[in-house]
């Protein structure tokens, strides 16, 4: 982040008054905690701010401060409006029909659009929550336990747990910074990566049981029905893309997630070496190199065959 672009981004938050501030559907940790940092520091600085997630904050982040103030709505006119954690402007849903154009974007999506009036892309940020502590550091503004819980949780998530290949010495550096405000570590961490409910557990069950390995591809669907037979309420993979790159021998595994609407959610996870978010813009996604999404048009069956049908061509290098 430049510079300039931090002092605009300075500015525009001083002046405006009522502040909208989104974030990704389906969204994980680094969304919720960037939405809700952010939220939290605005608020301090005596902005009105409305904090809005087309599908609501998942059960796992319900013991993160402020999340009941997290609508699923916006509602009025707002001042300015920030994304954050989003690297295309379809994946907030439809939550600006309405309200006005995004003001201002913060990502770290190599594959982010730029579809801001001001776009804040550091690639090389471990999340977005790292970018968001830095910009509080640097406009010396407010900083305190409940806003650290939101950040530190999406700089846990998001780095797997300190585990990805782009944690940096300056990632735990800011992690340490938020334990010394008082965000509780190992609580976060168990909250987040941990725990797991009962149904998310049935729900992976019925994912492994389907599991396929094929030259160093390994994948699995999860159709509605098993979700249904599950009690799954989520409509997500429950993680379980985490548990099938963790296969020995592997090079790239998927997960497919049948939504209703007629379209899947399609999960990459790669080895270093690989790069995945190429594969998932061809099918209308994005992220990075090692882990990438998309949501594709389809049936189950006819996703998966496509979708493979390209992953292939991924690991044999001609993607
Ligand atoms: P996921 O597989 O949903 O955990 O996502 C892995 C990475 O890909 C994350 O960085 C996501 O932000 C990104 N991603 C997931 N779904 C999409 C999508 N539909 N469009 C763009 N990026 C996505
Ligand atoms: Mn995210
Ligand atoms: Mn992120």
């Amino acid at each position: 982040m430049n510079k300039e672009k931090i002092q605009s981004f300075g500015d525009q938050v001083q002046r405006a008054e009522r502040i909208l501030v989104i974030s990704h559907t389906r969204p994980d940790g680094d969304a919720v905690g960037s939405l809700i940092g952010l939220g939290l520091i605005l608020e301090e600085m005596g902005k009105e701010v409305n904090l809005v997630l087309e599908d609501g904050i998942p059960k796992v982040f319900h013991h993160l401060p402020a999340s009941d103030r997290v609508f699923r709505e916006s509602a009025g006119v707002y001042d300015l409006i920030v994304v954050v954690d989003c690297s295309d402007i379809d994946r907030i849903g439809n939550v600006l029909d309405d309200h006005g154009e995004p003001d201002i974007n913060i990502d770290h999506h190599p594959t982010n659009t730029r579809f801001a009036s001001l776009n804040m892309v550091q690639e090389d940020a471990v999340a977005t929550v790292e970018m968001i502590y830095d910009l509080a550091v640097a406009l010396s503004l407010p900083l305190n336990q409940p806003i650290a819980e939101a950040l530190l949780t999406g700089l846990i998530t998001d780095s797997l747990g300190f585990r990805t290949s782009n944690v940096s010495p300056k990632a735990l550096r800011t992690a340490a910074k938020l334990q010394e405000l008082g965000a509780d570590l190992p609580t976060l961490y168990r909250k987040a990566m941990v725990e797991k409910s009962i149904e998310a557990v049935r729900y992976w069950g019925l994912g492994l049981a389907k599991i396929q390995l094929e030259d160093r591809l390994v994948w699995t669907s999860l159709s509605l029905e098993d979700r249904k037979l599950a009690d799954y309420t989520g409509r997500d993979d429950a993680d379980l893309i985490n548990v099938l790159s963790t296969i020995k021998d592997t090079d790239i595994s998927l997960v497919f997630v049948e939504q209703t609407k007629g379209t899947v959610k399609v999960s990459w996870r790669a080895q270093t070496g690989f790069d995945v978010s190429k594969t998932a813009i061809q099918f209308g996604g994005g992220g990075h190199k090692p882990a990438a999404g998309a949501e594709v048009k389809g049936n189950l069956e006819r996703v998966q065959e496509e979708v493979l049908k390209a992953t292939r061509e991924t690991l044999t290098g001609r993607g």
